[in-house]
């Protein structure tokens, strides 16, 4: 049987909803969120994320400004321009767009968001209340992958999730949440039900000298963020009857027509004849994350006023 697709626009359109409601709220009360994207150059994946995150802010009613810094700018003068929008206090969300020239370090710059404006969930101050389950502002992307879960409908309590991918913003929270209590939460603040899932995280060590596939074939939830092959998880690798939950996006020029197009680390044809459920790429987490990102915009404002 063919698994059902996981799409993320109705997942995206009902966070959506529902900060519209917080939006308005909140402008009645004279406040619109702002937030401050800055790019270090001109990296194409930069410069297609910011244009996303601006396209998505104006939908929605949250003010969008980016801050484009040479290619050649120091991590002293990028230090003093974060420092700036921490202390601003019309800018409500920041986010440092990645990938940045190699003089950078993206990750210690990241950390000197402060965490009360740290969008994208990345302040270790952010990722350390993943490990005590209590985060405010965590990583959009883990979140969605949540969000994918239960959209699947899988209980995960007790179950095999694999999560293929160790980075910090993704496979790393996106693990610590299958375990946790707080990612279940419901829209009425409830956590009182676990994930629970046992969870199993491999990496480029488990490929090169390890047995990658003996992991994903026990998995009744394979989430996959690796982003260096499109098709590196074959539909023999995959459980019968598994929850799929592919992050990957991974740009491929079509030899015959020419066109980019956007594929992910499953081969999507044959993993649909096996898994349950699975998430498209491009239309499954992306669109999700990215609604995630308004959603921790509102969030920040929100925290910033003491509420
Ligand atoms: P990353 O490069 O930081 O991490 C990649 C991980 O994959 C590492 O842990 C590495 O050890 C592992 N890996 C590499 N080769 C492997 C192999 N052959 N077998 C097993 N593991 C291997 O990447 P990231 O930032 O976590 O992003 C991963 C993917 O997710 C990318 O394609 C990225 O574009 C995508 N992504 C999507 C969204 C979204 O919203 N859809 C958001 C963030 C990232």
């Amino acid at each position: 049987m063919a698994a059902k697709l996981l799409e993320g626009a109705p997942i995206a359109e009902q966070i959506k909803e529902k900060l519209r409601a917080e939006l308005s709220e909140l402008k009645s009360q004279g406040v619109v969120p702002s937030l401050a994207a800055v790019m270090v150059g001109s990296n194409p994946g930069a410069v297609f994320y910011a244009k996303m995150q601006e396209k998505a802010c104006s939908e929605i009613g949250i003010e969008y400004e980016l801050k484009t810094l040479e290619e050649s700018t120091g991590q002293a003068e990028l230090e003093e321009v974060i420092a700036g929008l921490n202390a601003d206090e019309k800018v409500n969300g920041i986010i440092l767009q990645m990938p940045v020239p190699k003089q950078i370090d993206g990750r210690v710059m990241q950390a000197k968001i402060d965490p009360r404006k740290d969008v994208d969930g990345v302040n270790p101050a952010n990722l350390g209340s993943i490990v005590l389950g209590n985060p405010r502002l965590a990583p959009c992307t883990a979140m969605s992958v949540m969000m994918m879960v239960k959209a699947s409908g899988i209980d995960v309590y007790g179950k095999e999730a694999v999560v293929i991918g160790s980075s910090e913003i993704v496979g790393k929270p996106a693990a610590l949440l299958l375990m946790d209590k707080w990612a279940t939460m419901d829209e009425t603040g409830n956590t009182d039900k676990l994930a629970g899932a046992t969870v199993t995280v491999c990496h480029i060590g488990t490929s090169e000298k390890g047995d990658l596939s003996s992991h994903t074939r026990r998995a009744d939830l394979l989430v996959t963020a690796v982003g260096v092959k499109p098709g590196l998880i074959s539909a023999d690798m995959l459980k019968p009857g598994a929850v799929v939950i592919d992050v990957a996006t991974i740009r491929k020029k079509d030899p015959e027509t020419g066109k980019s197009r956007t594929l992910g680390d499953v081969e999507p044809e044959g993993a649909k004849e096996i898994a349950s459920a699975i998430t498209p790429v491009p239309g499954g987490v992306g669109t999700v994350t990215t609604a995630l990102l308004l959603k921790n915009t509102v969030e920040a404002t929100k925290w910033q006023l003491g509420k």
